[in-house]
């Protein structure tokens, strides 16, 4: 199974095609299936910071415990910001370290593009704020699914595979991944793309040093943040990382009221 978060620019991969928000499509997936857990084998799937936020809460795992034992961090010549992928075993079949016989051993706390397979989403920040998507569906030869199931369009297949919670919080990064002055060119240094990862993908390492004072917002914390922060809301930490990331790269001071953020209340 390769990456199904797709940016916005991406080219459209083998076996895809373009799908409308009602277009529809049948898919049925259970462990009945000739091919269950063939998706978890030759894998190459990206996560987004919300996926490693879940994952290491649900493995009670420190952030960097995680990002040592299970990601792989790329940040390649052409790439504009740092990538960060799911190890695999060492299993001559590139599995995932979480498939097991009686499938997905973290199926709860799935990253998006697991949730969202045979389907993928494309989002893009408009010049207005509004979050613009696109929709894909993968026919991998592997997958059987495609034979049975009820007909449903790609966002009832999401809003079925609980993906809203991971969309609204990886549409958070837009802001920055969209920022005009990434539009104008703008790729980060060395530096600041290891402050991407700390800040990112490292969230307790980020707490500790937000609340040590080692990383400081110019906008000084409310109280209130600082308590939120300190009883370990890791979405907040999330959202602070952003607004963090904002500063250091474009030198933009937001407040958490003043920050253009996507409405998470939706
Ligand atoms: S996280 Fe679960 S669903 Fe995703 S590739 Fe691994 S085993 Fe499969
Ligand atoms: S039907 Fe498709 S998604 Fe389901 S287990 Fe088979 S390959 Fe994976």
């Amino acid at each position: 199974m390769t990456s199904q978060v797709l940016s916005a620019s991406s080219q459209m991969p083998e076996h895809c095609r373009p799908m409308s928000g009602s277009d529809t499509f049948r898919f049925a997936c259970h462990s009945g299936v000739a091919c269950f857990n063939e998706c978890c084998r030759q894998l190459d799937l990206a996560l987004t910071p919300y996926d490693v936020l879940r994952l290491k809460s649900r493995l009670k795992l420190d952030s960097g415990v995680f990002l040592g034992r299970y990601v792989i961090v790329e940040w390649e010549e052409g790439m504009r910001f740092p990538h960060c992928y799911l190890n695999t075993a060492d299993d001559g079949r590139s599995s995932c370290v979480f498939v097991s016989g009686q499938g997905c051993g973290v199926y709860d706390d799935r990253p998006s593009a697991c949730r969202a397979y045979p389907a993928g989403r494309g989002a893009s920040r408009r010049v207005d704020g509004a979050v613009a998507e696109q929709y894909v569906l993968m026919r991998e030869p592997h997958c059987l699914g495609f034979a049975a199931g009820p007909a449903q369009t790609v966002p009832e297949y999401f809003q079925a595979q609980g993906l809203a919670d991971y969309n609204r919080y990886n549409d958070q990064l837009l802001q920055l991944l969209h920022h005009p002055q990434v539009r104008a060119g703008f790729r980060p240094n060395r530096a600041q793309a290891d402050q991407y990862i700390l800040a990112l993908y490292n969230l307790d390492l980020f707490r500790r040093e937000v609340m040590t004072g080692r990383i400081k917002m110019k906008q000084p914390l409310s109280p209130m943040e600082f308590r939120t922060l300190s009883a370990g809301d890791d979405r907040a930490l999330l959202l602070l990382a952003v607004r963090w990331l904002m500063q250091e790269y474009f030198n933009e001071c937001w407040t958490s009221a003043g920050y253009r953020s996507i409405d998470l209340a939706a």
